[in-house]
């Protein structure tokens, strides 16, 4: 019985939004059961309609998303941000979430970098599912929007991810260009590396990059913007790089409560 309450709450938390308003201490942490017949999340590492560039920005919400979206729509362009929870920075806070607002009322994609940015290899089941709720619970919440992306931390995910998020009507999305930026690479070094894609010129392109770093932002940022649109590429969320939707489903967001917090 308890199984068949978990399986219909869940059903709620995907299907409405109005859900999340309940503040019932047993939605903070579920037991998660296996929803059968529903197939591994699809994992995407390349946008599909020519001549696109889908640029996403990991990590955040951060102090830099509003600078990232300045610089994109100043090239007639959207962004793709994959937020985290409770990573560099919890998502609830006022002007962050603020923020992931601002992004989404703008048109940007918001979409899912999971909690607390763990491997979700590493991770049981149950787990995995608990990571991946608490962000999209808190997508909702701010936005009233479902997200229908995900992107695993560190891009490590095996079958029970692909399950977990196959389950949660996720699809999974990777990269084809990283820039290094989590990595260590210099500014000059991710300009290298935007340069040798434009010798390339593949048709599209899907980047991996962060908003959490100051430099990333205001200096490797407006020169990759400058090169792809000088190469002729059109700036588009994930979704528009892949015909598809951003969101599950767009409901009412939900006002600041007690519940908005890490
Ligand atoms: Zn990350």
């Amino acid at each position: 019985m308890a199984r068949l309450a978990y399986f219909l709450s869940f059903l709620l938390l995907t299907v409405t939004t109005t859900a999340y308003a309940d503040p019932s201490p047993a939605a903070e942490e579920p037991a998660y059961v296996e929803l059968a017949g529903r197939a591994p999340a699809q994992v995407i590492t390349k946008c599909t309609v020519p001549n696109t560039a889908a640029l996403t920005f990991d990590d955040g919400p951060y102090w830099f998303m509003r600078e990232v979206i300045r610089q994109l729509e100043a090239a007639n362009g959207k962004a793709t941000f994959f937020v985290n929870g409770n990573n560099w920075a919890c998502i609830y806070n006022t002007e962050l979430s603020g923020n992931i607002r601002y992004a989404f009322e703008r048109g940007h994609q918001v979409a899912s970098h999971t909690w607390a940015h763990k491997d979700l290899t590493t991770l049981t089941w149950d787990q995995i599912h608990d990571e991946m709720w608490r962000v999209e619970q808190a997508i909702t919440r701010i936005t009233g929007a479902v997200p229908a992306f995900m992107r695993p931390p560190y891009g490590n995910q095996n079958q029970l991810v692909r399950d977990a998020s196959g389950a949660r009507n996720q699809t999974i999305v990777l990269w084809d260009v990283d820039s290094g930026d989590s990595t260590g690479a210099s500014v000059d070094q991710q300009k290298a590396t935007y340069d040798a894609v434009v010798k390339r010129r593949p048709s599209t392109i899907l980047s991996l990059q962060h908003e959490v770093q100051w430099k990333n932002v205001y200096e490797t940022l407006p020169y990759v913007i400058s090169k792809l649109k000088g190469a002729g590429y059109k700036f588009v969320t994930v979704a528009d790089c892949l015909g598809r939707s951003k969101y599950q489903r767009v409901g009412p967001a939900e006002a600041r409560n007690a519940n908005w917090k890490c």
